[in-house]
């Protein structure tokens, strides 16, 4: 079955040409196949497309009996069509009717037929259906043949998504891009309602950018994206500071060896030697990565397809001949769908004028979610197969108060979101009116509630939402948005801005607190079996001098003349706690004798994360200003569950009599010692929380900026006094699972924990 057709461009302009001249859809489909057989030299050349019921469609052939148009239909798990939507790959066989999975369907009349190809038809990740051609002789289809078939099911994928209006009026039942309303249910990064078109972060290939006029020079500009490509890994692996992706080391290794596997370029040159462009041919290894991706259920090759889906991203950006990665350019108020976004790249959307962000990849506590939540952008994570199930332009409505996504909604549930955004203004506006009034219980106890930051983003709005200041400053954010290292000018200029901003308002930087989930690729390079456990925060810190001390004496320099109050993270022993406060005092010293003018004042803390820090505070009491409960931390270890894994994070509830038992404790502690503490995490910023800290005594709570209405709310609410007595009887006779207790306790002392 040799090829006949002289060059491939004309082959798919003459698809293009058939698609686009009007009349029915199935005609258009019909002279598709004709036209396919005929170049091709084939018996019978097939169109299988999809359905909404996912069953795969006979809805043009070439040579089968044409009776069984539309009345054949196969199961994914069926026959040797069903086959090839499931594996998402191309199958050639000499001779079909032996092959275990051939399904015989009389009204076809395909018994004559022995050689059969069949190849998937992809878009975005997902089969919109099946290619096939047969002949009667019993033959073997070639490497070339098979890669040419692709191509035309890539080119045909486009021009029926293209050509083929959208309802499924063109041909009953058949879907051939995703059109139904469609509703996900994902991981709150950040709370809020939004609604807008899709705008996809990875790079979309348009159709005007499939064909190559010369395929030797568009050879040489894959080459040369190679290699640019394999220079930026290489630089990246041996890079001890500048430009950093972000990804951790191990990654980096992976994409060394894909980068440089022979098999992968070759494939792409093939492409091109086809009569693709160079983006067209990467286009279509990426359907193809992408589309075994969804069929894959082995945890290893997921990533591994991952990384080559990654891989042929940053080659078609190198490229630049793509669309939709320019994270400047765009319309306003669109959803921005990615696969993952770290948060360097989520802060060049910041003047994007998004109006929600969806990602499949992403934990509740990522740094991705930490900068949505700066931004104050509604988002979105965990969402699987999202960006195989949205089209750009989509119509999507994102409920991050709820964790639902509803994908082409329909009108109905477009006008409960348009009232629910309603409510949610008066509701904002509301809590913006209680910025002025105090943290004050019905019974005259005060409350300090203070913010969580971590960029200057986090602080532009610190007057409006009536903050007593910043609980927890996260100094590491400026080095894991930037993926390198802040020099000390740097990071003098941030903390001076930051300063200046908070004014007279209390401040509490925390020292850096790296490693764990927090990765800087050129400084982690041990590769741990559990990061929360291991090399990070303060020990890391104590193992770094150099860069802990820069740290400290860019802290002491920006401070000239105000007190400096700083924490330092997940202090496990009191000897660790003393290590780093001698290193400061050191560094103080070096920064007078340098003549540099030093703080006013000193306020020296920790941050208590780790369960046996709890029974080292008498050890610091004398030595140690304060301390802040980390909760997230906290509880991951107390229960032992990995914050950063989504089947275990939620697993276990603060809400329960041992940690509220642990928590009044380390509280009972601290009145004892005479020790100021304070509690921050993202458990302080929800309502029910918070109730129950400050029902165990804790006066100080820091939280995102969230949550500062809501608390604030509850707080004005309570007479704390009778409700403590309720709370401690009922906690004492607990014998596990608080939550509900709480609840009722909060109805029968009329608590106002909920919106509205
Ligand atoms: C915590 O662990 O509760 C905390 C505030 O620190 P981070 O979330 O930055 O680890
Ligand atoms: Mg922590």
């Amino acid at each position: 079955m040799p090829f006949s057709y002289s060059s491939p461009r004309l082959l798919m302009n003459r698809l293009r040409q058939l698609m686009a001249e009007g009349g029915k859809a199935r005609d258009r489909l019909e002279k598709v196949v004709e036209m396919i057989a005929g170049t091709m030299v084939a018996d019978v050349c097939s169109i299988y497309l999809r359905t909404t019921d996912d069953e795969l469609e006979l809805v043009a052939t070439e040579g089968l009996r044409s009776e069984a148009v539309s009345t054949t239909r196969l199961r994914l798990d069926e026959g040797l069509v069903g086959h090839i939507a499931r594996s998402a790959r191309p199958l050639s066989i000499q001779d079909a009717p032996r092959h275990p999975d051939f399904s015989y369907r009389p009204e076809t009349g395909e018994d004559p037929y022995h050689a059969f190809l069949g190849v998937p038809i992809l878009r975005g990740g997902r089969v919109t259906g099946v290619l096939t051609v047969q002949n009667r002789t019993e033959r073997v289809y070639d490497e070339d043949e098979i890669e040419s078939l692709e191509t035309i099911a890539m080119v045909l994928a486009e021009v029926i998504a293209a050509e083929m209006p959208r309802d499924s009026s063109a041909i009953a039942g058949v879907e051939v891009r995703p059109s139904r309303p469609v509703r996900l249910e994902g991981r709150i990064l950040c709370e809020g309602l939004g609604m807008g078109r899709a705008r996809l972060h990875d790079p979309v290939v348009p159709a005007a950018k499939f064909f190559a006029a010369d395929p030797q020079s568009e050879l040489k500009r894959l080459e040369e994206a190679l290699d640019k490509l394999r220079d930026a890994v290489d630089r990246m692996l041996n890079a001890e500071g500048g430009e950093l992706w972000g990804d951790p080391r191990d990654v980096l290794e992976t994409y060394r060896l894909l980068a440089d596997d022979p098999s992968w370029a070759e494939r792409l040159s093939d492409g091109i030697r086809g009569g693709l462009s160079a983006e067209a041919s990467i286009d279509r290894a990426r359907r193809e990565h992408r589309a075994r991706l969804e069929n894959a259920r082995d945890p290893y090759l997921r990533e591994r397809l991952h990384d080559l889906e990654d891989l042929d991203n940053r080659l078609l950006r190198i490229l630049g001949g793509a669309e939709g990665h320019d994270p400047k350019q765009g319309e306003t108020g669109a959803v921005l769908i990615a696969r993952r976004l770290g948060p360097a790249e989520m802060l060049e959307y910041r003047t994007a004028g998004l109006a929600a962000i969806l990602l499949e990849e992403a934990a509740a506590s990522s740094h991705a979610a930490i900068v949505a939540r700066a931004l104050g952008i509604p988002s979105l994570g965990g969402l699987e197969d999202l960006t195989t199930l949205v089209e750009a332009g989509d119509k999507i409505v994102v409920d991050a108060e709820e964790g639902v996504v509803q994908l082409r909604p329909d009108n109905t549930i477009l006008d409960a979101y348009k009232s629910r955004a309603i409510v949610r203004k008066q509701r904002q506006s509301a809590f913006r009116r209680l910025a002025k009034s105090p943290a004050r219980t019905r019974d005259g106890i005060d409350v300090s509630l203070m913010l969580n930051a971590g960029l200057k983003l986090d602080l532009a709005h610190l007057p409006e939402i009536g903050a007593d200041g910043i609980g927890l400053y996260r100094t590491e954010f400026q080095f894991l948005v930037a993926e390198r290292l802040p020099r000390l000018e740097e990071q003098i200029e941030l903390y001076r801005e930051v300063i200046s901003i908070v004014g007279d308002k209390p401040l509490q930087f925390r020292t850096f607190d790296l490693g764990g989930d927090k990765i800087l690729p050129n400084l982690n390079r041990v590769r741990e079996e559990n990061p929360a456990l291991g090399w990070r925060s303060v020990r890391f810190a104590l193992d770094h001098k150099g860069l802990f001390r820069r740290q400290l004496r860019a802290l002491i320099r920006a401070s000239e003349g105000r007190p400096l109050t700083l924490m330092f993270p997940m202090v496990t022993t009191a000897g660790e706690f003393f290590e780093a406060k001698t290193l400061l005092h050191e560094e103080l010293r070096w920064s007078e004798e340098q003549g540099f003018a030093g703080p006013s004042g000193l306020n020296v803390g920790a941050m208590l994360e780790v369960p046996a820090f709890a029974y080292a505070l008498p050890a610091i009491a004398k030595e140690a200003d304060f301390i802040s409960i980390g909760t997230n931390d906290l509880m991951q270890f107390f229960f032992a569950a990995d914050r950063m894994t989504p089947s275990v994070s939620d697993r276990y509830d603060m809400l329960s009599q041992p940690a509220l038992d642990f928590l009044k404790q380390i509280a009972d502690t601290c009145t004892r010692l005479n020790l100021q503490v304070s509690v921050c995490g993202e458990a302080t910023g929800q309502p029910l929380e918070a109730l129950a800290l400050i029902a165990l005594g804790y006066r100080r709570l820091s939280m995102p900026a969230s949550g500062l209405g809501p608390v604030k709310r509850m707080i004005r609410s309570v007479k704390l006094t009778p409700f403590t007595e309720d709370f401690t009887a009922r906690l004492a006779k607990s014998n596990g699972a608080f939550r509900n207790d709480l609840l009722a306790l909060s109805r029968e002392h009329g608590v106002l924990l909920t919106d509205g």
